[in-house]
């Protein structure tokens, strides 16, 4: 292994994976591939009443205009948005950030509360191993790439703390990523969790994540690959390695295109 690939494992908390490949071994035999934290809890229980559906219907309407924005229009039309219930409660939605032509784009679940706060994804510890993930790769936030999420509003449970989004959140807010990948026209998309791969590929919220990893998958003709949520790295950092892979597979896209 040369100095440079060392250092740019060392920029994702890797440090010495050859000193440690028989626990990251161990880790891969052992792990049963889930998501995020909140990718554990993700709730597919919503029941969907007269409000919602009439809600549904309303949105479907106003998907013909949203699939025409320019970028603009698109982000005001996401600060203004009432299209689920999560615009009840937040501070601030969180379109997303980066390089508007960017080959690469990477795809988490939603706003947490520092997230809503600063009206920016990704921030806070799993922001910064995301920064370093993209260090690793010679990527910066905003220099070829670009950061957003499944929904742009924070989901938040009773108890006051994050949870994922429901399956309507989602649907509800998926015609903005949509419009996002049209303006984007990314060479990649990087689903981090569980959440944004089961989203993105429109399979039940309870697919294993562990199953959708390892090879590229489609997203509308854009190769599309599944790896681990930086919230959940930072709790299972012998997981690390299978996601320095994932990336390798994705930069070996972008190489080849
Ligand atoms: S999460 Fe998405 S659909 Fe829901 S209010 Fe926010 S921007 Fe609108």
């Amino acid at each position: 292994m040369n100095l440079d690939k060392v250092n740019k494992l060392q920029h994702m908390g890797l440090g010495p994976v050859w000193v440690r490949r028989h626990v990251v071994a161990a880790g891969i035999a052992a792990s049963t591939g889930s998501g995020a934290a909140s990718d554990q809890a993700l709730d597919t229980g919503s029941a969907i009443g007269a409000d919602a559906v009439a809600a549904r219907a309303s949105n479907d309407q106003q998907d013909t205009a949203l699939a025409a924005m320019d970028w603009d229009v698109l982000e005001a039309s996401i600060r203004e948005c009432t299209r689920c219930g999560l615009c009840e409660g937040r501070k601030h939605s969180v379109p997303g950030v980066g390089d508007r032509a960017a080959r690469w784009l990477f795809v988490g679940e939603g706003p947490g509360r520092n997230e809503d706060l600063q009206g920016e994804p990704f921030v806070g510890p799993a922001g910064k191993l995301l920064d370093n993930m993209l260090r690793a790769l010679d990527l910066a936030r905003g220099k070829d790439t670009y950061i957003a999420n499944i929904v742009k509003c924070r989901p938040v449970g009773t108890d006051g703390r994050d949870r994922p989004p429901t399956p309507d959140e989602v649907d509800a807010c998926m015609p903005y990523l949509r419009r996002q990948i049209a303006l984007i026209q990314p060479q990649v998309i990087i689903a981090l969790g569980k959440t944004a791969a089961v989203s993105l590929l429109g399979l039940p919220a309870d697919t294993a994540l562990a199953g959708l990893r390892g090879e590229p998958r489609d997203f509308n003709g854009i190769p599309l690959v599944i790896t681990y949520h930086p919230a959940y790295l930072l709790r299972q950092p012998t997981d690390k390695a299978k996601t320095w892979r994932d990336l390798c597979l994705a930069k070996h896209i972008i190489d080849g295109a």
